[in-house]
């Protein structure tokens, strides 16, 4: 299967896709972007993706309806070129090409450009033993709510996490508030309760996150959106992160302590079991 690529309106082998060097989004990384996985034809929970691409766009003040950009037909379009069983779409919305110049017009042409490759699995063997994260300074804007493209902090605090010899790295506010993972939401449970720290302005309003409170409220799991510390990471009995793209992965090392019994829980498991189901109902 081929790995298909779109920019600004032509479909083309991944590897033929261009952009100018004066795109805004490569030397200012004046630009959002989304991850959607699609199972089949049918991209799980699209309309909820969108509602936030348009949040991420105005938080940009690039207040563009992906309506307008025709964004649903790229990626309906676009998975059925690749013809992969199951999706993986990047769509990057900048403001698109200029000058460089620090000021922006109101009147720019954005560009859009999309990748649709074969979704990445993650190893069984992973899923199985979960995950080691170190915990790390939040050092990133206050505006995490906007997917935006600047993701150099998580970059770093991905790569020094890999070097240190652990899979991630979970952002720690000064005052001690768990944030999330470098690519990811995080949750604890702690006698019986899931809790996730709360949808403030400093963390992605993952789409997993929320789907993963429905399935809670759905199998009787008492939850809570509340501040989480660093503290009660390492005290959790159970820890794990979500993500589109890795749906509920546990998490059983953080720093140099074990999460509970070291394993991944059962409420974890119970949790991703009913995800899995939940998803191949949603796309019944
Ligand atoms: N937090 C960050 C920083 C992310 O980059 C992501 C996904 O890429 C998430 C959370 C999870 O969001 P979602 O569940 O919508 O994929």
């Amino acid at each position: 299967m081929p790995e298909i690529g779109y920019v600004n309106g032509s479909f083309c082998d991944l590897s033929d896709a261009t952009i100018s060097i004066e795109d805004r989004g490569f030397q200012f990384a004046d630009g959002v972007y989304e991850v959607f996985v699609a199972y089949g034809d049918r991209v799980f929970k699209q309309a909820e993706h969108l509602a936030r691409l348009a949040r991420s766009l105005d938080g940009i003040r690039l207040p563009l309806d992906p309506a307008t950009l025709g964004v649903e037909q790229v990626i309906r379009e676009g998975i059925a070129r690749a013809g992969f069983e199951e999706t993986m779409v990047y769509l990057q919305v900048t403001r698109g090409t200029a000058a460089r110049s620090h000021v922006y017009n109101d009147d720019v042409t954005p560009t859009v450009v999309a990748t649709f490759k074969a979704k990445p699995q993650v190893a069984r063997e992973k899923r199985e033993r979960g995950l080691s994260v170190i915990t790390v300074p939040d050092m990133r804007w206050p505006y995490c709510y906007i997917k935006s493209i600047a993701l150099l902090p998580n970059v770093l605090a991905k790569n020094d996490a890999l070097r240190r010899g652990y899979d991630d790295a979970v952002f720690v506010a000064p005052d001690g508030e768990v944030r999330e993972a470098s690519a990811a939401n995080v949750f604890v449970v702690r006698g019986g309760v899931l809790l996730t720290p709360p949808g403030t302005d400093f963390i992605l309003h993952g789409i997993t996150r929320a789907h993963i409170l429905d399935c809670a409220a759905r199998i009787d799991l008492p939850r809570d959106e509340r501040p989480i510390t660093r503290e009660e990471l390492s005290a959790a009995d159970e820890m794990f992160i979500s993500s589109t793209t890795t749906d509920v992965l546990g998490v059983t090392r953080v720093d140099d302590r074990a999460v509970g019994a070291g394993q991944v829980g059962p409420v974890s498991r119970a949790l991703f079991d009913e995800f899995r189901a939940s998803v191949a109902r949603d796309l019944a």
